[in-house]
């Protein structure tokens, strides 16, 4: 392993390593402890959505402040890989990488390696379900119904790669047209356009609004925790999201950087995870499925099409849409 300590004695301190995660705060920490315990880097970690991510690595394009991106959703990985702001490196493990996660290694030209994947879905809370004695919801087109008005939350596709993935699904699914008269019929049920993917599922985890959209594996966690969810994988079929890791351009802790993205990559890393009560699919072969997983080959899913949804055009055109047409982003 290419551990940044193994080969280094500068005699100097250490780096600190900026990392910006992606995924849900319990993993960011755990994540962070344990680099920390096996690599001997400091790590200074932030949790951020995927879009701001986004924007704060264009933004710093110049004088990048973040080293390592950690998690978040794919397509955006991509659209940065296409904006050449991100660094090339072959991961030590990019080898044992399941077939789906070493397509999403090519697709990036070497600039992003897959770290898990998890299918997009919504989930209710049956205590409120049954208290306002409204049916289950088991398809999106239930979500535009009128019975579920002001009964939903969703993140807003600016700043979450959930919400992203949401709106890249249903385009996919409808086509673009359709998909836009859908979000529109859906917007009247919206009571609130979260900045955060999870924050939706979080809410109706805790009674505070009926149905969070989001990844099913954020929900799974939440259930487990003893949250009153119910998860639904949409009867049309959904999309999913690859979470990914990438070095920005520019870091000046280039090596340290490369032991992070080993290490996120190798089954003790992707094993954090679990550790933290995570339960996406992880990208290794060698690393150990988490035992609440969804099982994705079960679900219907779209032919996702990161090559697409993962262009910086794509994404800016869809996004203009959604703030002209469905929601102003405030
Ligand atoms: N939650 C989990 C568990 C994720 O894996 C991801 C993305 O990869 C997200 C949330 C996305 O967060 P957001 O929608 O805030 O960008």
């Amino acid at each position: 392993m290419a551990f940044w300590l193994c080969g280094a004695s500068h005699g100097m301190s250490e780096p600190r390593l900026n990392v910006l995660c992606g995924v849900d705060e319990a993993w960011c920490m755990t994540m962070e402890k344990a680099f920390e315990a096996r690599a001997g880097i400091d790590i200074s970690m932030v949790r951020k959505s995927t879009g701001d991510i986004l924007d704060q690595i264009r933004a710093e394009k110049s004088h990048s402040t973040v080293d390592v991106w950690w998690g978040g959703t794919g397509d955006a990985h991509l659209q940065a890989a296409s904006e050449n702001l991100l660094d090339r490196y072959q991961p030590d493990h990019e080898h044992d990488m399941l077939p789906w996660a070493q397509n999403f290694f090519a697709m990036s030209g070497s600039r992003s390696a897959a770290i898990y994947a998890g299918a997009l879905g919504f989930a209710y809370n049956s205590d409120l379900l049954a208290a306002l004695k409204l049916p289950a919801p088991t398809c999106w087109q239930d979500l535009t119904k009128e019975v579920y008005r002001g009964h939903i939350q969703s993140g807003n596709p600016n700043s979450s790669g959930t919400a992203f993935t949401m709106l890249a699904t249903l385009v996919q699914l409808l086509g673009e047209e359709e998909a836009f008269r859908y979000m529109a019929a859906l917007n009247r049920n919206i009571v609130e356009y979260t900045r955060s993917g999870s924050a939706p599922v979080k809410a109706a985890a805790r009674g505070e609004v009926l149905i969070g959209i989001s990844f099913m594996h954020d929900a799974v966690t939440l259930k487990e925790g003893g949250a009153p969810l119910v998860i639904v994988a949409p009867c049309e079929g959904t999309g999913y999201e690859i979470g990914a890791i990438s070095i920005v351009k520019g870091s000046r802790n280039a090596r340290a950087a490369q032991a992070f993205v080993d290490f996120a990559l190798s089954p003790e890393g992707q094993a954090t995870g679990a550790a933290a009560g995570q339960n996406q699919v992880p990208s290794n072969a060698k690393a150990a499925l988490p035992p609440a997983a969804p099982d994705i080959t079960m679900i219907k899913m779209v032919d996702y099409d990161f090559a697409t949804f993962g262009l910086s055009d794509e994404r800016s055109r869809l996004l203009t849409r959604f703030d002209t047409e469905i929601s102003p982003t405030q």
